[in-house]
């Protein structure tokens, strides 16, 4: 069978189903809006699962090299509390294979190998039902044809509308990262903080999370619950929980506002918090800003742990959003779709790794149909099982955040304990 195939997403989805399509030698073609495969920072560490993200490699005939790259190491995980206390330190065996991490630029290099993937083709839109197939527009005005277009374009994918009107919503949850370079020699403290996996502090409706990835580099996610607009209108805090344990310190809103002393009037200590820049706007780009507006946010907790957002260098806005749980279309003959494209859910670890199981059992899928109504049936098949499995894990990682950045931090470390047992 020689159906003309399109992936559209040179991510993990994307990717990993070009390659294992391309290991069953069926041409595909893969469309990518970025110019180059290094046009943008690749983003944090991701670890791979045993049964998700591996078998996807396996399944690519790359599990082997995987294995040379990646850091089992780095699935060690350290607990503090905000006060720095250490509460869980746990360490991997040497020969624990189960979750290792690995950079996300060297998996996009391993599984670009060989392929030819069209760089700067960004899709505008995919109208399906055309006399000679599914038709991709793209920004550029040019037109193509496929019997297949698979959309794996992420979050925010403009192959969805083909198949289903949702999109995807605000979780109340907003992520800031930053990364730190060279920590083994510019902070070796921090770098003791960080061990070789991720340290994290959870605290009243926040969080904070340091990621060591390799060659020295360091991410950190700050974590909390906010309105999406938190960064143009700073009076956010007073209608959510965020007093109960900063109540322990000091008043909330003085050291928000450093306007206001100690009585509630005139200035304070004149620091660059939060409160410097209420009534305007935090501009998101001001990498000095947001700093200080983060250092006021999580004030009190461990100097050592505030060094992780004293030292980021940029700063990077990630608001948390998701697809409905259980999102499922009408089957569209000729367009299917691939990991966030179908079922954003928050990042707790599991999304890349679906995306390229996903990837890895529609090729092989594709691959073994023998004619265009076998591949269609073939293609069906293949989103409800998608389906099922995204589904179970959109509602796991759904509560997983809820308790991850909660009023009650004992709920985070009750969660790590569930699934990280000593
Ligand atoms: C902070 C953070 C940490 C995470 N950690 C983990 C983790 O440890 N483990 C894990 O499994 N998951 C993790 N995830 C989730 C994971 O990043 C995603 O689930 C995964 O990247 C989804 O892969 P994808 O290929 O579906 O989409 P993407 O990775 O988003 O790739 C989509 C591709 O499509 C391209 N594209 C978009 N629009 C167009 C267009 N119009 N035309 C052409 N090309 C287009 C994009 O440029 C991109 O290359 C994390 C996410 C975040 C935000």
């Amino acid at each position: 069978m020689r159906q003309r195939i399109a992936v559209i997403g040179a991510g993990p989805a994307g990717l990993t189903f070009a390659r294992v399509l391309r290991r069953h030698g069926h041409p595909v073609t893969v469309f990518e809006r970025d110019p180059g495969p290094g046009a943008r920072p690749a983003g944090g560490a991701l670890d791979l699962h045993e049964e998700l993200g591996q078998r996807a490699l396996d399944r690519a005939g790359l599990l082997e090299e995987f294995r040379v790259l990646s850091r089992p190491e780095g699935q060690a995980m350290r607990i503090l509390d905000t006060d720095g206390t250490v509460l869980r330190d746990w360490r991997p065996r040497p020969d624990d294979l189960a979750n290792p991490e690995i950079d996300r630029g060297q998996l996009r290099d391993l599984l670009l190998g060989p392929l030819d993937v069209r760089w700067g083709r960004r899709v505008s839109e995919v109208a399906p039902g055309t006399r000679d197939g599914v038709l991709i527009r793209f920004a550029d005005g040019r037109q193509e044809t496929f019997d297949l277009v698979v959309g794996a374009d992420g979050a925010w994918s403009r192959v969805r509308p083909a198949v289903s009107p949702a999109t995807p919503h605000y979780t109340g949850v907003t992520l800031v990262e930053t990364s730190l370079d060279d920590v083994d020699t510019r902070h070796p403290g921090l770098a003791r903080l960080v061990g070789d996996g991720s340290l994290a502090v959870y605290g009243v409706n926040r969080a904070l999370v340091a990621q060591r990835n390799s060659g020295g580099h360091v991410k950190v996610y700050a974590q909390f619950r906010a309105p999406l607009d938190w960064h143009t209108d700073l009076n956010w805090h007073t209608d959510l929980n965020w007093h109960t344990d900063l109540d322990r310190h000091t008043d909330l809103g003085r050291r928000l506002d450093p306007r206001l002393g100690p009585d509630g009037h005139g200035s304070a200590d004149g620091h660059a918090g939060l409160g410097a820049a209420r009534g305007r706007a935090l501009d998101l780009a001001d990498a000095g800003a947001v700093r200080a507006a983060l250092l006021a946010l999580f004030d009190g907790w461990a100097e050592p742990v505030l060094d992780l957002l004293r030292h980021g260098s940029a700063f990077v806005h990630r608001p948390l959003h998701v697809l409905p749980v259980r999102h499922t279309w009408d089957h569209v003959p000729g367009v299917t779709l691939l990991g966030d494209a179908a079922h954003l859910m928050p990042p707790l670890g599991v999304g890349a790794n679906l995306a390229m199981l996903e990837g890895a059992e529609l090729a092989e899928s594709v691959a073994a149909a023998s004619g265009p109504a076998d591949l269609d049936e073939a293609v069906r098949a293949f989103e409800e099982r998608m389906w099922a499995r995204a589904g179970r894990w959109a509602e796991i990682t759904g509560a997983g955040l809820d308790r991850l950045v909660s009023p009650d931090p004992a709920r985070a470390l009750a969660l790590f304990d569930e699934v990280q047992p000593s």
